[in-house]
C-alpha cells in the first residue's frame, strides 16, 4: 500500500478561497449535505486500510486498536449526521411570550460560512473527520488542518478528501507553526481548535484580532477515584486499558489515581494482573502497543518519570530509539510530584494514596477542571458525592474514556480543559448560527402601540401592563391566582393565534 509524502501546503497557497464555495449556497441543499456525508463515509470505510497503515506508520498503532477509537466514532458521527441533518437543520419555532403576539418568532439553523479545524496528533482520524461531520451537515465550507506529528495520516487525509469530497468547499492544509501562523491571519468563520492549552492561548490570541469565535477542546488531568467497594478486577481492567490504550496519548485517559491507604495493596494488584493479561509477553514485544509520537513527548514523559518522589512498583522500562515506555505504576505520589506537575499524555499511572474520600476531593478540587473524572465504586452514595462535589468536563463511573463515543452526549471541557462542546447535535450547533427571525402583523400593535411617542400616562400603562408576573417574593405560592391567570392567558393566546394562521403552518 503507499501512504503519500508529507508536504506542507506553500505559505502563497494557504488563503484558500472556499468562500466562493460557500457563497454559491449549494451547502443550503440537505440533499447536498447529506451526500458529502455519505462521500465522506465512504472515503473512511474505503480507505480504513491505508487509515491502519498510516497509523502504524506514526504511531505503531494495531489495525483493532485504530478501527475502535479513531474509525469507528468517526463513521458514526458521519452516519448519525447523516441520518439526523434534516431534522437538526429546520427552522425551530420559539415559544412563550413572544409567540402569543403572533410575530412568528423563528429560529432559522444558518451555516457559519468557512470554518477551520485544527486537530491534534493522537486520535487524528475522529479528532479532524468528527468534528467535520458536524461542519458539512451544519453546511459550512471547511478547511481541516491536521497534526504534523502524524505526517503519513495528514498526508493521506489531503489525497483523501481532495478525492472524496466537493473540493470547491473541503480542503486540507499541511504543515507546522509557519503555515499554521498564517492561517490564523486569515479571517475564519469559527474555528474548531483541539489540543493543548499552551497552544489553544496562541490561537485565542489570533482570533481575538479578528473577532473569530472559536471552540477549544482541550485537555488536562483527569482523576480516578477508587472506592473499595468496586468491582475489583473490573475496575483495574478498564483503567489500564484507559491508561494503555494509544500507549496513554489520550485526552481523558485516567491521569492519576485516588486510592484509600488500606486498599493501595490489593488495587495494584490487580492492577498489575490486567497489564499482565493485556501483555503476556511484556508490552514491548506486543502488537497491540502504540509508542509516544515524537521524540519531545518521549523525553518530556521520560523526564516526569525520573523526577518521581514515588516507588515504581510496575514497569518503568524505556527506549528512546524506539520511543517505547513501558505501562508504568507509581505508588506513594504527592500532590506536589512532578507527575503531578502536568497532564502526563503517556502511559505513566501515579498513585496518590488518601486516608477517604474527602481527602481525595480536596486534591482534586484543588487543581484545574479536568476534562473527564471518574469513579469506581457499586455504591450509588459514593459515586453521588464525587460527582456532586466536584466539576469537570464528563464525569464517568466505572469506565473511562467510553463516553466520548456515546451518542446523544456532549464532548467538551470546563475552564482550563475547554470551552464549547462537540459530538453528534452538538458539533453541528458549533457549527451553526442560531438566527433569530420574526415577522409582526400590523395588529400586534394594539398590544405594543404604547412605545410609540408621544409617550403619556396611558401608554405608560399599558406598556407596565407588560411586564411578567412573579409569585410572592418568598415564592411560596407559585400557583397564585394570578400566576394561574397570566399562564391561562398566555395558552388561550397561543391557541388562538395558531388557529387563526397568523404563525403560518
Ligand atoms: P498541540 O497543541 O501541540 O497541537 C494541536 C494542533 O495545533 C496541531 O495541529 C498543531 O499543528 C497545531 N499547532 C501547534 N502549534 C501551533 C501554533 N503555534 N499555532 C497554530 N497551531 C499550532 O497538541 P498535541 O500535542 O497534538 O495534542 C495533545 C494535546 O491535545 C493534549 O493536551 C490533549 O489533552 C489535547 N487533546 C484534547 C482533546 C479533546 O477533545 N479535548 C482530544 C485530543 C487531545
Amino acid at each position: 500500500m503507499t501512504i503519500p509524502k508529507f508536504t506542507a501546503t506553500s505559505i502563497d497557497e494557504i488563503p484558500v478561497n472556499l468562500r466562493r464555495g460557500f457563497r454559491t449556497g449549494k451547502s443550503k441543499s440537505i440533499a447536498y449535505r447529506k451526500q458529502q456525508l455519505l462521500a465522506l463515509a465512504y472515503m473512511i470505510k474505503d480507505n480504513a486500510a491505508r487509515l491502519h497503515e498510516a497509523l502504524d506508520i506514526d504511531l505503531h498503532r494495531a489495525p483493532a486498536e485504530t478501527s475502535f477509537i479513531d474509525i469507528f466514532p468517526s463513521l458514526a458521527e458521519a452516519k448519525e449526521a447523516y441520518d439526523s441533518v434534516g431534522r437538526w437543520s429546520k427552522p425551530e419555532r420559539a415559544h412563550w411570550s413572544f409567540n402569543w403576539f403572533a410575530m412568528n418568532p423563528t429560529i432559522r439553523k444558518e451555516p457559519k460560512g468557512v470554518v477551520l479545524i485544527i486537530s491534534p496528533f493522537n486520535y487524528p482520524i475522529t479528532l479532524s473527520l468528527g468534528p467535520l461531520s458536524g461542519a458539512i451537515a451544519a453546511g459550512n465550507a471547511c478547511v481541516l488542518k491536521p497534526s504534523e506529528l502524524t505526517p503519513a495520516y495528514s498526508a493521506l487525509l489531503a489525497e483523501l478528501v481532495s478525492q472524496y469530497l466537493d473540493p470547491e468547499m473541503y480542503t486540507v492544509i499541511n504543515g507546522a507553526i509557519p503555515e499554521s501562523t498564517e492561517m490564523l491571519k486569515l479571517q475564519w468563520d469559527h474555528i474548531l481548535y483541539t489540543g493543548g492549552g499552551r497552544v489553544a492561548s496562541i490561537i485565542l490570541g489570533a482570533a481575538a484580532k479578528t473577532l473569530t469565535p472559536v471552540t477549544t477542546e482541550l485537555g488536562g488531568k483527569s482523576p480516578a477515584f477508587i472506592d473499595p467497594k468496586c468491582d475489583l478486577k473490573l475496575t483495574a481492567k478498564r483503567l489500564m486499558w484507559g491508561k494503555v490504550t494509544n500507549s496513554g496519548q489520550t485526552c481523558i485517559a485516567p491521569d492519576y489515581v485516588l486510592v484509600p491507604r488500606s486498599f493501595v495493596d490489593t488495587f495494584v494488584k490487580a492492577c498489575i494482573e490486567a497489564l499482565k493479561e493485556f501483555f503476556p509477553d511484556g508490552a514491548e514485544k506486543s502488537d497491540s502497543y502504540a509508542r509516544i509520537i515524537s521524540p519531545g513527548h518521549f523525553a518530556r514523559i521520560k523526564g516526569l518519570l525520573d523526577g518521581t518522589k514515588g516507588t515504581v512498583v510496575y514497569g518503568g522500562s524505556t527506549n528512546a530509539e524506539t520511543k517505547f515506555i513501558e505501562p508504568t505504576l507509581v505508588v506513594g505520589v504527592k500532590n506536589d510530584d512532578s507527575l503531578m506537575s502536568e497532564e502526563i499524555f503517556g502511559p505513566v499511572l501515579p498513585i496518590l494514596v488518601v486516608e477517604d474520600v474527602d481527602e481525595a476531593l480536596e486534591i482534586v478540587n484543588s487543581r484545574d477542571h479536568p476534562l473527564a473524572l471518574y469513579a469506581f465504586s457499586k455504591d450509588a452514595a459514593y459515586k453521588a458525592k464525587v460527582f456532586d462535589n466536584t466539576q469537570s468536563g464528563a464525569c464517568v463511573a466505572n469506565d473511562c474514556i467510553v463516553h466520548y463515543g456515546a451518542e446523544g452526549l456532549p464532548f467538551g471541557g470546563i475552564g482550563p480543559s475547554g470551552s464549547g462542546m462537540q459530538g453528534g447535535k452538538f458539533s453541528f450547533d458549533t457549527f451553526t448560527h442560531f438566527r433569530a427571525t420574526l415577522d409582526n402583523p400590523k395588529w400586534v400593535d394594539i398590544i405594543l402601540g404604547g412605545r410609540y411617542p408621544p409617550f403619556n400616562p396611558k401608554k405608560k400603562a399599558s406598556i407596565e401592563g407588560l411586564f411578567p408576573s412573579f409569585p410572592p417574593r418568598d415564592g411560596s405560592s407559585r400557583w397564585s391566582p394570578w400566576f394561574l391567570f397570566a399562564a391561562a392567558t398566555a395558552t388561550i393566546g397561543a391557541i388562538l393565534t395558531k388557529r387563526s394562521g397568523l404563525l403560518g403552518a
